[in-house]
């Protein structure tokens, strides 16, 4: 190499790192689970010294469900609560269920009020609130056509099969459904949606999800899974599941072991925060990755937990550290009782910008935005593409560098080859 091709390159190097400088100084401030080992450890000890439970028992999902908290008594001798606090989650609790599993309550630092897993776990009054008074702005009701399906796509569609979730999120976009007492769909109905699926051979992709799909037992998810597999059209399943993040304890070897002879099975989970991965979800994707289950995240920007360009870039590099390949970032949708965690759209543009060129293709998922009335899921990207002309396109390239790029009309192939 010549002299100048180095210098020049040197050169370039070092702006290009110049571009993430303020990256690498941010992501030293951004709480990562992995790095608050020792803390996670002690308020472990403490739950279960106050459930009365032992390291076992931690371990043991069915542990971990039957002890989720769901009342201020408890929740106040873990968490530091306010008077008022402790008056709006026992007013929000009559309206809307809360519960939440002692591992993902070990996550919240007690002292920190905007703890952005306290945000997502535990109830405020804003949840009273129903600024937008729609519960179902996708128009679910109107889109199932058989069983306890939501068709919205040519080709794909989901089965809802419980209602069940290991921890109830305040953002969830799907709350009407959660109700106060944990109903997984009957068998009469999940037989039903799979009829329908064996009917339909236009359908190659099934979701199963809920609620949370991992709430069902492996006996049933077989049960399921099975009779998928059976139907020629269906080329794959997707299972649906926030357990990763909120109870990993729920991946056994039994339940990988047994997912292990229907693939392909992907699945699809819910991280928002890095701080949701521990030493325990990472195995828990680990577990799953080794046994051959492709793994996606689909994380959904709330205001105050993760609308920032740093966080989410931190988030995915995680993610992929844990095998899990960023999927999708949500904008939250207009849901009654969960408005306090919208953002603008511009949020989301925002961390799209910072991701494209600053980091890895891989660690960039795509912003969706739900059209309403169960239109579909719309990408919304920063825009790249200035103009379009018939011989020439304009361009931005990440650093924001303008080209104009000639555009030729595509030819006949069996013209130009002859
Ligand atoms: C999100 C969703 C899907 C899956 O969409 P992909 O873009 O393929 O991940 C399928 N059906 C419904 C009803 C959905 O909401």
């Amino acid at each position: 190499m010549n002299t100048e091709g180095r210098e020049t390159s040197l050169k370039r190097a070092a702006e290009l790192k110049g571009r993430i400088d303020d990256y690498l100084e941010a992501r030293k401030e951004i709480d990562k689970g992995l790095e608050m080992q020792e803390a996670l450890e002690a308020r472990k000890k403490k739950i279960l010294e106050l459930l009365g439970g032992t390291e076992e028992d931690w371990k043991d999902y069915h542990w971990q469900l039957k002890n989720r908290i769901a009342d201020v008594g408890t929740l106040s001798k873990i968490i530091d609560l306010t008077e008022e606090e402790k008056k709006q989650i026992l007013e929000v609790g009559k309206k809307f269920r809360w519960g939440i599993s002692p591992y993902y309550l070990s996550l919240i630092n007690p002292k920190d009020k905007y703890d952005p897993i306290k945000l997502m776990s535990i109830p405020t009054y804003k949840e009273m609130e129903d600024l937008c008074n729609d519960f179902d702005p996708m128009a679910e009701e109107f889109t199932n056509p058989a069983g306890s399906i939501t068709r919205r796509y040519p080709d794909r569609l989901i089965i809802n099969v419980t209602n069940e979730c290991a921890m109830y999120c305040r953002h969830c976009q799907r709350r009407r459904n959660i109700g106060e007492k944990d109903v997984s769909k009957t068998r009469a109905i999940i037989q039903e949606s799979i009829d329908y699926i064996r009917r339909s051979e236009e359908i190659r992709d099934v979701l199963v999800t809920g609620g949370d799909s991992l709430c069902l037992t492996d006996e049933t998810l077989e049960w399921i899974l099975k009779q998928l597999k059976e139907i020629p059209h269906v080329e794959y399943v997707r299972l649906g599941t926030r357990t990763l993040v909120t109870m990993p304890q729920r991946i056994t070897e039994e339940f990988c072991e047994m997912i292990k002879k229907y693939h392909p099975v992907y699945l699809n989970t819910h991280f928002n925060h890095p701080i949701e991965i521990t030493a325990e979800s990472k195995a828990a994707c680990e577990r799953l990755a080794n046994a051959g289950v492709p793994l996606g995240n689909q994380a959904v920007l709330l205001n105050g937990v993760n609308n920032d360009k740093y966080v989410m870039r931190v988030l995915n590099h995680e993610m992929l550290k844990c095998r899990v390949r960023p999927y999708y970032i949500f904008h939250a949708k207009h849901v009654a009782g969960t408005t306090h965690f919208n953002t603008s759209v511009d949020d989301g543009l925002e961390i799209m910008e910072y991701l494209r060129g600053y980091t890895s293709g891989m660690a960039i998922p795509t912003f969706i935005l739900n059209a309403p009335k169960g239109l579909g899921k719309t990408p919304l990207f920063p825009d790249y593409l200035i103009s379009r002309g018939r011989d020439y396109v304009t361009i931005r390239t990440w650093e924001g560098k303008v080209i104009e790029y000639e555009n030729h009309e595509t030819k006949d192939i069996r013209e130009l080859i002859k």
